[in-house]
């Protein structure tokens, strides 16, 4: 089995992202400097020139390149409903054991 798993959890499953506020990115590109995870697409002669292109290559709990966004354009999901829903997939895995 080739995929990664986060506390025992295909990582597939798990629904942590960063989503780009297109109505503030202005295209800066800090953030796809700053992530070693090719999380992110530059794409080049089109409108939307940045697009979240492999979600789930993005770290669990990560926010880091939000950091970088000095216009605020990144946000995450809740940290605590992600860990909730860790925990009930977990749940769930057990049951069908
Ligand atoms: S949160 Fe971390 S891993 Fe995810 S895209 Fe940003 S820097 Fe990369
Ligand atoms: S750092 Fe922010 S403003 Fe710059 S490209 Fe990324 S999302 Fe857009």
């Amino acid at each position: 089995m080739s995929e990664t798993t986060f506390m025992g959890v295909e990582r597939s499953l798990i629904n942590w992202k960063p989503t780009i506020d297109y109505s503030k990115c202005d295209y800066c590109m800090e953030c796809v400097e700053f992530c070693p995870h090719k999380v992110f697409e530059v794409r080049e002669n089109e409108e939307i020139r940045l697009i979240v292109k492999n979600p789930d290559n993005c770290v669990v709990f990560c926010r880091a390149c939000s950091k970088t966004c000095g216009v605020d354009a990144l946000s995450f999901p809740d940290k605590n409903m992600t860990t909730q829903r860790i925990k009930e997939i977990r749940k769930e895995m057990e049951t069908h054991d």
